[in-house]
């Protein structure tokens, strides 16, 4: 709307920025009660080893479950906690009940949580981790925190120490949509990354036949490989994209095809039937 910006437009989109204000703050204040009454749940993805198809983990995703809107995803409420300094007691919450759930999983494979950049940079986030650790019981090498490379934006920040106290737990590091955000690679060789998530994106125009996207996966798995690292191929949804995604090297996989987010009883149902043959390597 703002593109058409005549003389009288001003006066046309004023009315628009104070609801979207007021929209916002009123959200805010829905968030704030959502953690105290209990609006908040876990569903759980399947990642699964490339090829085989065998369970290695679950990602947690979060649901907000607004009284009159229904559900809300994440993708829009999640930057308004950041920006409301809400995300801290929220990431918390998702943490603490993410150790609880895998640690009653009857099984070895891992459970991946999502860490906004905005918790790295407190420094007091490890000691919170390894609080979630010793109160569930989990042991750190389950616990895997996929934080994105918007992390490493902001120079000689709090959240590379963050990264390393964590490491130090012997927690896993995921980075996350990677290809989307912040393109200097510099902090891949100081910082620890158990594996690299392929961006969705990269995985549908490879399935379209896009030739820069198939170069870009190809290029990541390399450069994984040579780091030591794991690659996970994201929002993988049919047999050919799986097909295709293993061609290119690719050592774990998420996505429709194999599992959508499932309700917790699902999941651990699911967790403990395939604890028995499931190798948990890389
Ligand atoms: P993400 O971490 O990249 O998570 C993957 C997203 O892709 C999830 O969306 C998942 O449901 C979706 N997805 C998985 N497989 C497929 C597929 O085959 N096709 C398609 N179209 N989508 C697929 P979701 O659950 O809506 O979450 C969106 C984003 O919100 C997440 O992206 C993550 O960045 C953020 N998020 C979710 N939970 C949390 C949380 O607890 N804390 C924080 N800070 N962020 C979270
Ligand atoms: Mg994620
Ligand atoms: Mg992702
Ligand atoms: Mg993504």
């Amino acid at each position: 709307r703002s593109k058409d910006a005549g003389g009288g437009a001003y006066h046309a989109y004023e009315p628009e920025l104070h609801t979207q204000a007021e929209e916002r703050r009123v959200l805010e204040m829905a968030l704030r009660a959502a953690l105290e009454n209990d609006q908040f749940h876990l569903l759980y993805q399947p990642v699964v080893q490339a090829g085989t198809g065998a369970l290695m983990g679950f990602e947690a995703l979060l649901r907000w479950t607004h009284p009159e809107h229904g559900n809300i995803s994440p993708a829009k409420f999640v930057p308004l906690a950041e920006e409301a300094r809400l995300i801290a007691p929220i990431g918390e919450w998702v943490l603490r009940n993410a150790c609880m759930e895998a640690a009653r999983w009857d099984s070895p494979i891992r459970v991946a949580v999502n860490v906004s950049p905005e918790q790295l940079h407190n420094p007091a986030f490890a000691s919170f981790v390894a609080t979630a650790l010793q109160d569930s019981g989990l042991r750190p090498e389950r616990l895997e925190l996929e934080v994105t490379e918007s992390v490493f934006m902001r120079e000689g920040t709090a959240a590379v120490q963050t990264l390393e106290m964590i490491l130090d737990l012997g927690v896993r590091l995921s980075l996350d949509d990677f290809g989307t955000g912040y393109s200097s690679l510099g902090y891949l060789s100081r910082t620890r990354f158990s594996s690299i998530k392929v961006d969705r994106s990269f995985v549908q125009g490879a399935s379209k036949g896009s030739k820069e996207a198939i170069a870009i996966i190809r290029a990541v798995v390399a450069l994984a490989d040579s780091l030591g690292m794991a690659t996970t191929a994201e929002g993988v949804e049919t047999e050919d994209e799986h097909r295709m995604i293993q061609a290119l090297g690719c050592t774990k996989v998420q996505g429709y095809y194999f599992g959508r987010p499932l309700p917790v009883l699902e999941a651990r149902g699911l967790a403990t039937r395939e604890s028995g043959g499931t190798s948990v390597a890389a």
